[in-house]
């Protein structure tokens, strides 16, 4: 034992934590003599170790005149300490031991959080670390253990943050454009109504992000220094008795005991309370029985009830919210969505309470309207009051609980782990709630008791005087005459009109006659499991292939019995093989529509599977269709069948069928006015394979097709197709070979030839290309621009590029992220990495940004050219580090059963079956040398190659910022500069630019030649600045990219990719995927003949 412990003595330890049987994680609470709580989790296995703080303060504590304070406070703390002044020395480090870092600001809390590997040495192939450590041979020692280092770092930020001057405008830039990359998402959106239509005296009624106005433009005026404002906030809110920390690492409790005292111990305590908001109301009577009717961006409509409801984070052992979300939520027959369903009103509807902050609380109930529901709001709120009634009209029912009670305890008993940094983050958070301390990992999640009084109060809530009524629609009812402040969302708002709410105070007063016979209580949910037996067989080590054990000609079968999770749940997947779905844009839509309507008529079959943990999907793909069913084998066969059976059985009803071809059309339409980042891979894909269709051409088939036309298409895709099922976990092979027979006798497919099965192949970029292709936004309101820009660099099956191109994008990913995001500010949105879809394997780099593409494409260019000067000065054993880094990441341990399944399906689906993929990346990753990776940069990466091949699409906005005058041209130019030369460490002398670039002419027409501003710049740089000629060269080569100057004239620049077709055309393909080894190989007891 250790000094430190021993004058602990007194320190309270709880550690009999009520846990899952399968938690073999052993945990400590303390308080630390600051009032700190920590929460200490030792897991022997982790190849993760991670820690998570979590302060009690959040954005309904900003100051009414800064709004979004707390957020940039969030930000702005990652920006240097004293003890590690650098503003990226957290994330340098992260990087260099395979971590990454996250937090988040909510309403009463902050959250911090990292993840990072668990220990220093690589764990190889052959020898996983050991199972079976003992406390003896765990790590203490501090520089054996990447976690010291990242919790020195860590804890730096609540001991003594620099908010170095020149980070603040920086990270409002980011906060900023956090926003901007909000503005047109309807949950932002109108989770913003609501909250600005809320009590203005709540602080719920606040805009939180914050903007470059909020925290920047507006304190300025008002001659407040924002810096001194942030560290205000800081030393306000943030005090060790606000805060919990949780560590989680394969040390012993003792030493993360240790360590956590010896960092977090100097975090100050003020002593500050917890708070609450007791006597102020989210909605008084001014903001109750009000409608609002919002215009979505989205072509979406929905409904929304808000009821006034309580904070129930004292009633954890009862949760009463939830009899109430189980049953206004249900799904099955009885409910109100089968109901409004019926009647062609709705498509889906979701119920339940959320504490809001200690003191308020609300409960909704959101219902998915269809045209003909939107046009019956009224009828649809009625039916909820009649539901609400009637479970009002009944006591508090014992046996709808205890359903609730047994599934809790089931699936916390068999809880898997998640990911480190997602467990302390969670629990983190928990910590900040009033769980009595031996709960905190089962509270959240356990019912415990039937408390018939607290749900009888719960009950009492759901008024119809005590709500809100939302609608959302583009189109009705049409005149919105206010816009929101901070969004601009435009809305009527009104009381409700008296005929209205008369109406539906009769409804809720309803006899039980005169309410609709179809609305009832549940029945009985038969899907509960029973059978919870798990037959554990002790391995030496996981099996890392799943076994073959049927391979006929139309008909395979994977199969693997878990030997690592112990759980009573087993994964089944289903692959049908064929190439009909994807055919034409037209099948392609059938399919769609097929989905969605075998999707439909399963919702209130399927509904109860759901709800006791056992779920379906039903998906269609470019090569065929697939069925999964997950969860407790117990009563999985039952729901196979069903769902197997609908899938042939469907019948395409009339008034179903026009109810999804609206909800697809709708979602196709939408696709549109997504996040410029989310939209741009689909074109990137659509540009790298021979076959593709936008959702443009799907919505044109869309149009033209009928019930009758799905009706007579879905035989077509089921009369022939290959078979292949793996059935993964708490199974036997008897009766994987059982599911499989089902599936062929069910379906009962025609054999496909092999001739028939699809091959995936991609387009070949030929070295020395560049290609870009534009473009337009179609959302007009939309102000990001988006760049993705690809380099080719070949087939994926290459184990040796790939081995390459994950080491880059280790040894890239901070770095880009640094300069792009941080120092020069780009976007909120910053990704750099590998891709690979089938046989394409490229590097790219994505931001999404209010500067225009050309201008990004400058940066990115700028960015490699300074990259590969790091890496030709970077050390071996920085070098070596990454190698490290990567390494670790794949040879990451599978954390839970369905992490496992879905491994093994990737390779099944992707038809490479290459199991040992993560093996064979490390067997490749491990021989590199500096050389081999400046080597492979030179040639496929570097700006200055003649021999790679870029492809750059560009997503460009519609919204442009006003056209720039003459005047503010030269700004920017001077600006982007002094960018370009700050990053070469050149101090720039605006002054002389200025009057280089003041009589030059700048309108749009000259801009285009250039030379004019090119020469203005050439004579500053060589003349003004008297740089080197390399210097120079390279900083106008820059300059004049990010200008837009070069691009027209440069030769054997870009070409600019037009007509798709005709460009695909001139393209050669890869070779096709194929297995990496014979499938026979892989049957049980070597090659069938
Ligand atoms: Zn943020």
């Amino acid at each position: 034992m250790s000094e430190s412990l021993n004058r602990g003595v007194a320190r309270e330890r709880i550690e009999d934590l009520e846990r899952p049987a399968l938690d073999d994680r052993a945990y400590r609470i303390i308080t630390l003599r600051n009032k700190l709580e920590v929460l200490l989790i030792h897991d022997a296995k982790t190849d993760k170790a991670s820690a998570a703080l979590d302060v009690n303060v959040g954005s309904f504590s900003d100051a009414e005149d800064m709004p979004g304070i707390a957020h940039a406070v969030e930000h702005l703390l990652f920006m240097g300490t004293e003890k590690y002044p650098k503003e990226n020395a957290y994330n340098q480090y992260l990087n260099a031991h395979s971590g990454h870092s996250n937090a988040y600001t909510a309403s009463t809390s902050t959250n911090y959080y990292f993840e990072l590997a668990a220990s220093l040495s690589t764990p190889t192939n052959s020898k996983a670390p050991s199972p079976n450590a003992t406390q003896e041979s765990l790590p203490t020692l501090k520089d054996e253990s990447p976690l010291w280092g990242a919790l020195d770092r860590f804890g730096q930020f609540f001991v003594a943050p620099l908010f170095l001057e020149d980070t603040v405008d920086r990270e409002i830039k980011a906060v900023d454009s956090e926003n901007k990359k909000n503005l047109q998402s309807d949950s932002w959106r109108l989770h913003q109504l609501n909250k600005a239509l809320s009590n203005p005296n709540h602080p719920y009624c606040h805009f939180s992000t914050g903007s470059w106005k909020t925290l920047h433009d507006d304190p300025i005026a008002r001659g407040v220094k924002i810096r001194d404002e942030f560290i205000k906030f800081y030393s306000t809110h943030y005090s060790a008795n606000r805060m919990k920390l949780v560590i989680l690492g394969r040390e012993s409790l003792d030493t993360l005991e240790e360590w956590a005292d010896e960092i977090f111990s100097k975090v100050p305590n003020k002593d500050l309370p917890r708070k609450r908001w007791d006597n102020v109301s989210v909605y008084t009577e001014n903001e109750l029985l009000t409608q609002t009717f919002a215009r979505p961006v989205f072509q979406s409509r929905s409904l929304e009830l808000s009821f006034l409801y309580r904070d129930e984070e004292d009633l954890y052992e009862s949760h009463p919210s939830r009899y109430l979300s189980h049953l206004i939520g249900h799904e099955g027959p009885g409910s109100i969505l089968a109901y409004i369903k019926a009647k062609g009103w709705a498509n889906g509807l979701g119920a339940g309470g959320s504490s809001m902050c200690p003191g308020s609380g609300l409960f909704n109930i959101n219902v998915k309207l269809t045209e003909d529901g939107l046009t019956h709001y009224k009828e649809v709120t009625k039916v909820i009051f009649q539901y609400i009634a009637m479970i009002r009209a009944q006591p508090p029912q014992k046996w709808v609980v205890e359903e609730q009670i047994r599934m809790s305890e089931v699936d916390f008993r068999f809880k898997q782990k998640s990911p480190p940094s997602r467990t302390t983050s969670a629990l983190g958070s928990v910590m900040q709630k009033p769980y009595d301390r031996k709960m905190l990992l089962s509270g959240p999640a356990v019912i415990r008791k039937f408390d018939a009084e607290a749900i009888s109060q719960a009950m009492t809530y759901l008024r119809p005087d005590n709500f809100r009524l939302n609608i959302v629609s583009q189109e009705f009812p049409g005149g919105w005459d206010k816009k929101e402040k901070w969004y601009g969302t435009e809305y009527t708002s009104e009381k409700i009109p008296g005929d209205f709410l008369t109406e539906i105070k009769h409804a809720f007063e309803n006899s039980a006659k005169e309410r609709p016979a179809d609305l009832h209580f549940p029945h009985k949910n038969e899907f509960i499991p029973n059978r919870l037996e798990v037959e554990k067989k002790e391995v030496d080590e996981p099996l890392k292939v799943p076994k073959l054990i049927r391979n006929d000609e139309n008909v395979r079968t994977w199969y693997k019995k878990d030997d690592q999770f112990w759980v009573p749940k087993a994964n089944v997947q289903i692959y049908l093989r064929t190439p009909l779905p994807h055919l034409t844009a037209r099948t392609t839509a059938m399919s769609a529509l097929y989905r969605d309507l075998v999707n439909d008529a399963l919702v209130e079959y399927s509904y109860d599977a759901d709800i006791s943990g056992l779920v379906y999907d039903f998906s269609t793909h470019s090569t065929g269709l697939s069925i999964t069913v997950q969860g407790y084998n117990d009563k999985l066969h039952v729901l196979l069948e069903k769902v197997l059976v609908s899938i042939r059985d469907l019948e395409a009803r009339e008034d179903r069928f026009k109810i999804l071809q609206d909800r697809l059309t709708r979602g196709f339409r939408n696709w549109d006015f997504g996040q410029p980042f989310h939209q741009i891979g689909t074109f990137s894909r659509f540009l790298k394979n021979e076959k593709a269709f936008l959702t443009d051409e799907l919505l044109k088939e869309l149009e033209g097709i009928s019930a009758q036309d799905v009706q007579q298409f879905y035989p077509q895709i089921l009369a022939q197709c290959h078979i292949e099922v793996m059935a993964h976990g708490n199974l036997y092979k008897e009766e994987a070979l059982q599911i499989t027979d089902l599936v062929e006798k069910t379906i009962k497919p025609k054999k496909l030839s092999p001739s028939q099965l699809p091959i995936r192949r991609t387009l070949i970029f030929p070295p020395g290309s560049s290609y870009v292709h534009e473009r337009q936004l179609k959302d007009p309101a939309n102000v990001n621009h988006c760049i993705e820009y690809s380099l080719y660099i070949g087939n994926s099956a290459d184990r040796d590029l790939r081995a390459k191109i994950l080491l880059l994008a280790q040894m890239t990913d901070e770095p880009a992220f640094n300069q792009l995001r941080t120092i020069e500010q780009l976007g909120y949105v910053v990704f750099s990495g590998g891709t690979f879809t089938d046989t394409w394997a490229g590097y790219r780099i994505l931001i999404q940004s209010e500067k225009d593409c050309q201008y990004l494409e400058g940066r990115i260019e700028h960015f490699l050219t300074s990259f590969e000067k790091m890496l030709h000065e970077m050390k071996e054993d920085e070098f070596e580090g990454h190698k490290r880094a990567v390494v670790n990441k794949r040879l990451e341990k599978l954390k839970n059963l369905a992490q496992e399944t879905s491994r093994f399906w990737s390779h099944i689906f992707s038809d490479t079956y290459d199991f040992l993929k993560a093996d064979e990346d490390v067997k490749h990753i491990e021989p590199l040398s500096k050389q081999h990776l400046i080597d492979f940069f030179t040639h496929y990466i570097s700006p200055r190659s003649t021999s790679r091949a870029k492809l750059s699409v560009h997503l460009v906005a519609q919204a442009k910022p006003k056209e720039s005058t003459a005047e503010e041209h030269k700004l920017q130019a001077i600006q982007t500069v002094s960018t370009i030369l700050a990053a070469e460490n050149i101090t720039p002398n605006t002054e002389k630019l200025r009057t280089r670039l003041l009589p030059l002419a700048f309108d749009p027409e000259s801009l285009k030649t250039g030379d004019a501003v090119s020469n203005a710049l050439l004579a500053h740089l060589s003349e003004d600045l008297k740089l080197g000629k390399e210097v120079v060269d390279k900083v106008l080569d820059e300059a004049k990219a990010a200008l837009g100057l070069a691009v027209e004239k440069a030769v054997g620049g870009p070409v600019q990719i037009k007509d798709v077709h005709i460009w695909k055309a001139g393209l050669q393909m890869s070779t096709g995927v194929k297995p990496v080894k014979d499938l026979g190989e892989f049957m049980e007891g070597g090659a069938k003949l």
